[in-house]
């Protein structure tokens, strides 16, 4: 079975003292591919570092995250528009990009121009964008609709979905996908009920490792070797075999990020 993580954090600190067996795991549990997103100026060293450690394996990102729009968001914006300008061919989506009213909304106003003015730079350049949500879902959907009249090319993955299944099929009528992660092993987070009839088409799976690890490791390090067990929980929520899950959701993730 082959396996693609989305979404991985791997260049993390965290990971730093044993990346050499992390890669292999990695490897050895079938992941191909781990697409690595950005996070803001602090993180370009370490994500630049990983890709270019194994180009095969690791495809980077790049985007500000909104928890790390602060108060010089002007400067680290531009910053990253001319890392990503300098190298498309390089960076495979704009991400992580979004909005986050859970930690701290006193940017609220400035998280969303971030989000809009680097979703247009996607739109620019014909790449996906990766869009972090946390208690902002129906915002960045209603963002994303409105984005979508202005540049009808604009697709990409709402990481880490943890939505109902309306907010789901909203999502497919964009024509974007939902990236299956952790959270879907967690009792009581609603999200696998949401999942049962929303289809597998739409589907990709991530990690999001350091964060969000799968039961049985829930509050550990996350890992990109745990697709699989996310994988086996999503298996039991469509009721299909765990190929079916390998092979549908890495054509999708090939398909958006092209081959
Ligand atoms: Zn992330």
């Amino acid at each position: 079975m082959e396996w693609i993580d989305t979404h991985s954090h791997l260049y993390d600190g965290t990971f730093q003292e044993d990346m050499d067996q992390v890669i292999q795991d990695c490897k050895d549990a079938g992941l191909s591919r781990i697409y690595l997103p950005n996070v803001d100026l602090e993180s370009l060293d370490a994500l630049h570092a990983l890709s270019e450690k194994d180009p095969g394996l690791f495809f980077p990102m790049m985007g500000l995250h909104p928890t790390s729009v602060k108060a010089d968001w002007k400067t680290v914006l531009a910053e990253i528009k001319e890392q990503l300008y300098a190298r498309p061919e390089y960076y495979v989506a704009v991400g992580e990009i979004g909005t986050d009213l859970y930690w701290d909304k006193t940017f609220e106003r400035e998280m969303e121009i971030c989000f809009r003015e680097q979703a247009a730079w996607a739109a620019d350049l014909n790449k996906p964008i990766i869009i972090h949500s946390r208690d902002s879902l129906d915002w960045n959907i209603g963002i994303v609709e409105e984005l979508k009249s202005k540049y009808p090319n604009l697709t990409g993955i709402f990481h880490c979905f943890n939505g109902t299944e309306e907010q789901a099929l909203r999502i497919q009528k964009l024509g974007f996908l939902i990236g299956i992660g952790g959270v879907v092993t967690f009792k009581n987070a609603g999200v696998a009920e949401a999942l049962t009839n929303v289809p597998l088409d739409i589907m990709v799976m991530e990690t999001d490792a350091p964060y969000l690890a799968p039961v049985p490791y829930r509050g550990k390090r996350n890992h990109s070797m745990y697709i699989p067990l996310i994988a086996q929980k999503l298996a039991e929520v469509k009721d299909c075999s765990l190929n079916e899950i390998a092979r549908i959701t890495t054509k999708n993730a090939l398909t958006l990020f092209g081959t």
